[in-house]
């Protein structure tokens, strides 16, 4: 008894001395962005770390995506993932080693930001790769540090996965995997159950028939048909779906024409839907290609409307059992009441797609970046709302604690199903 607790002493006596080589890594990987899909430079720099600490490296799984294997004697494997891609957003924090970079998104170029923090998350994982990899003796088993790409497009996951990650690696005892978010530095919630939303994403192409502006007799109005489908589809949540049952149905996009005095062929919609369910789900999409069809039918449209998938998230459930066993050992740890219990959020993570495919239990948590003194004020004035949140230009995690937390929760989540050392 005591060996585990003793072996995650072992494990993290190195971090204080790793930390100026992990805090230059980081701001590193910040400052050079890379967008989903195009993560070269962070896939190399994760690459050269895990080779140099002693890992087996597979490199362009799924495309950019590098996994790490580092056998240590008998005992369970644990597969650690961190997404690596940064957003087309112009970074606004005026931090010294803010980004200035400029990317190619299709044939344009478009300014780039760690804006969701996944910089934060190759630095952690870095960071627990190397310590498992300096002390030996404090564990046994399989350690995997999986470095993803494209996690804020929905591809990245799926892309590994149809890589073969699960027929060309060691199958997992469990899946972890943590997202930096606003919330007091070096704080961890999770819940079990439910932690992130499903996410799908569709255009919708409506069909009319142009004509001059000051002639709507002779035309098909597809701007009134689309203004009709957008107010329409705001009843799915308030009308169809019970109160107790979340959803968000939010038109992101809506264009339609060019002037003011014709009257254009179509209309496009972009639409999101967030949900924690599947029957709701299932539920809230038959509705929206109901609505989308009778709307169309009703102002006599030519065509029925086309509607495309642009992308999908699955769920992010942490299976019971394994959350408990993971909270657990951060209760153990940290100090006073930094482990909370979260909320689901709204957010989407293709996170789940690993242990919902391979069937290995799952577990995701947070770990607040913002300075605890900002957040403390923002609490007690009813303003956490207004504080930068991902995706924000000004989202800036403060470095520490937030590095170090990070690196000691998934130190300790990994300890807890790796075996202890024999001694
Ligand atoms: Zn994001
Ligand atoms: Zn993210």
């Amino acid at each position: 008894m005591g060996d585990k607790a003793e072996g995650v002493q072992n494990l993290l006596a190195y971090l204080h001395t790793l930390l100026p080589d992990l805090e230059s890594v980081y701001k590193d990987i910040h400052s050079h962005p890379e967008l989903s899909m195009q993560e070269n430079r962070t896939a190399g720099i994760a690459a050269d770390r895990l080779r140099a600490a002693g890992y087996e490296v597979a490199t362009g799984v799924g495309k950019t995506g590098v996994v790490g294997v580092l056998r240590n004697g008998d005992g369970p494997a644990v597969m650690l993932r961190a997404d690596m891609d940064a957003l087309p957003v112009r970074e606004a924090t005026g931090l010294p080693y803010a980004s200035r970079v400029n990317a190619d998104q299709n044939g344009k170029s478009v300014p780039v930001m760690h804006a969701c923090g996944h910089d934060m998350h190759v630095t952690w994982l870095i960071g627990t790769a190397t310590l498992f990899a300096r002390s030996r003796s404090a564990w046994r088993g399989t350690l995997m540090p999986v470095f993803q790409p494209a996690e804020e497009t929905g591809a990245g996951a799926q892309a590994m996965i149809n890589d073969g990650l699960f027929t060309r690696f060691p199958k997992p005892t469990a899946i972890l995997g943590q997202h930096v978010m606003v919330g007091s530095s070096g704080e961890i919630g999770t819940r079990s159950g439910v932690i992130t939303s499903a996410g799908d994403s569709f255009e919708i192409r409506m069909f009319g028939r142009g004509a001059h502006g000051s002639m709507p007799q002779a035309s098909i109005d597809p701007v009134v048909m689309a203004a009709s489908t957008v107010l329409r589809l705001q009843t799915i949540v308030s009308r169809e779906l019970a109160p107790t049952d979340a959803a968000v149905v939010t038109v992101g996009s809506l264009q339609a024409g060019t002037k003011e005095n014709v009257i254009p062929d179509e209309a496009i919609l972009k639409l999101n839907v967030r949900t924690f369910d599947e029957v709701v789900r299932k539920k809230v999409l038959a509705a929206i290609e109901r609505i989308v069809n009778a709307e169309a039918e009703a102002s006599r449209a030519p065509k029925k409307p086309e509607i495309t998938l642009l992308d999908r998230y699955p769920l992010v459930k942490n299976d019971p059992e394994a959350t408990r066993r993971t909270v657990d050992a951060f209760r153990n740890y940290f100090q006073g009441d930094r482990v909370k219990d979260t909320q689901p959020t709204t957010a989407s993570e293709d996170f789940g797609s690993f242990g919902a495919e391979w069937q290995v239990p799952a577990v995701f948590w947070f770990v607040g970046g913002t300075d605890p003194a900002t957040y403390a004020k923002a609490k007690e004035s009813g303003t956490v709302a207004d504080l930068p949140t991902n995706h924000n230009p000004r989202f800036a995690p403060v470095i520490h604690p937030t590095l170090e937390a990070g690196v000691e929760a998934m130190v300790v989540a990994s300890q807890a199903w790796l075996s202890p050392s024999v001694h």
